[in-house]
């Protein structure tokens, strides 16, 4: 029985990582769950799994949740907020597993905590590496944690490579990563009629059900950068090594090319149960729940390269990773506060790429030596990205 606190229940990788623990219940146990203020959504939750702790990272949230808790007479859970309550339940030494599915920058501490405390962190989170990567990959060193990749990209190429995470590729001959990507609701759309899309449109993605926010970096393809940014620091890959190919099935989640000519790739319908089951049960194989893959229906695989005038902020994140130091965390923020104001309706789809690429011009890299210099260039960043939008409007 493997003890579990998944952060980030309530959204959709939480969820699906619920769903996947409720087909294993003599295998995982429940422990924490966290949530940032969706209290009702919670409440389903808590009494579906029992845990012992309920994290709001929200304060009222947390105060509401443990006001109806104890209406109820329910005086077992604890109830916890703030950043502080989310890294103590990644650090419990009950916890063997953290599902790291926070969206966005608020994941990167709870998750940091986590490979802290040496767990098997299962990191959907891209966030965290894409801001810090060389010093969360130090920290699960360090500490003895396990870092098994959940974003359905990282999670194929981990199962088609040998498995010591980090180390040379040229020693395992591998020539490259081929990281596939949908290319999202807009592949196809004229760039001429983007200046239009609504936020409605830009999170109906073609293949996959996610979150709000991954669904506007799909459209975007920031989504694709962040992961190339990801893949360089889980595989120890130079950005030259990571080849984006565009797939609009997303039946292919991703492949390593090798230096004798082979190409490996993984496959399966596009549904985050896979890899959530992979990450939990590996080395074995658990049911996932998902429909097996029919390979007649699918009858056809397509495959092109980006262009990156259709996305530009595909370019922004390769050009920030090869200029390193905290170009990564500037982008992540810019990008989070653009794609804000893009689903408040304040600016446009178009406006995303400009507001990230003006932000990383004006704000200097420097060296990601410490969290706290990460954490002032990402807070900079996005002071500096809201002000360019007030500019705009
Ligand atoms: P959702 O938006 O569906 O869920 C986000 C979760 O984070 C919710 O539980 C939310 O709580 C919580 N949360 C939001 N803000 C905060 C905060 N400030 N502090 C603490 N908790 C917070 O996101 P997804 O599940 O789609 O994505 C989660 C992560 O996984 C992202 O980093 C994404 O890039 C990555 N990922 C997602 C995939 C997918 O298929 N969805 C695929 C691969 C990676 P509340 O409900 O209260 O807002």
């Amino acid at each position: 029985m493997k003890n579990i606190t998944i952060l980030g229940s309530t959204g959709s990788i939480g969820e699906s990582t619920l769903d996947v623990v409720s087909q294993h219940p003599d295998a995982y146990n429940v422990i924490a769950l966290t949530a940032n203020a969706s209290v009702d959504k919670m409440l389903m939750q808590v009494n579906r799994y029992k845990p012992d702790f309920v994290v709001m990272a929200d304060e009222q949230a947390a105060e509401r949740i443990s006001t109806i808790l104890l209406a109820k007479g329910c005086t077992e859970i604890t109830v916890l907020s703030g950043v502080d309550g989310l890294q103590h339940v990644a650090s419990l030494d009950a916890v063997d597993y953290v599902m790291a599915a926070i969206v966005g920058a608020a994941g990167l501490l709870p998750s940091l905590a986590a490979a802290k405390a040496g767990k098997r962190v299962l990191l959907a989170n891209k966030e965290a590496l894409v801001m810090s990567g060389h010093l969360f990959m130090q920290d699960i060193k360090r500490y003895g944690a396990e870092l098994l990749p959940i974003d359905s990209e990282h999670n194929a190429i981990f199962q088609c490579m040998p498995h010591d995470l980090g180390s040379s590729l040229s020693l395992h001959g591998v020539e490259r990563i081929l990281l596939t990507a949908s290319g999202g609701p807009f592949l196809n759309k004229s760039i001429n009629e983007l200046g239009a899309v609504t936020p409605d449109q830009a999170c109906s993605h073609p293949n996959w059900s996610m979150g709000r926010k991954i669904s506007v970096d799909s459209a975007t393809m920031m989504n694709k950068g962040l992961e190339v940014i990801e893949a360089h620091w889980l595989f120890n890959a130079a950005p030259d090594k990571i080849q984006v190919v565009i797939h609009p099935q997303s039946v292919i989640h991703s492949m390593v090319q090798y230096r004798d000519g082979s190409v490996l790739a993984q496959m399966g319908n596009p549904d985050m149960r896979t890899p959530i089951a992979h990450a939990m049960a590996w080395p074995q194989r658990i049911s996932s729940g998902v429909a097996e893959l029919d390979l007649f229906d699918v009858a056809h695989l397509n495959f092109q390269r980006p262009d990156f005038n259709r996305f530009p902020c595909l370019r922004l994140a390769y050009e920030a990773l090869k200029s390193g130091g905290t170009s990564c965390a500037i982008l992540n923020a810019a990008n989070e506060i653009a794609v804000e104001s893009f689903l408040n309706e304040t600016i446009s789809f178009p406006m995303i790429p400009i507001v990230i690429e003006s932000v990383l011009t004006e704000l200097n890299s420097v060296d990601a030596s410490s969290l706290e210099v990460i954490l002032a260039a990402d807070h900079s960043a996005r002071e500096l990205a809201k002000e360019a939008i007030a500019s705009i409007r």
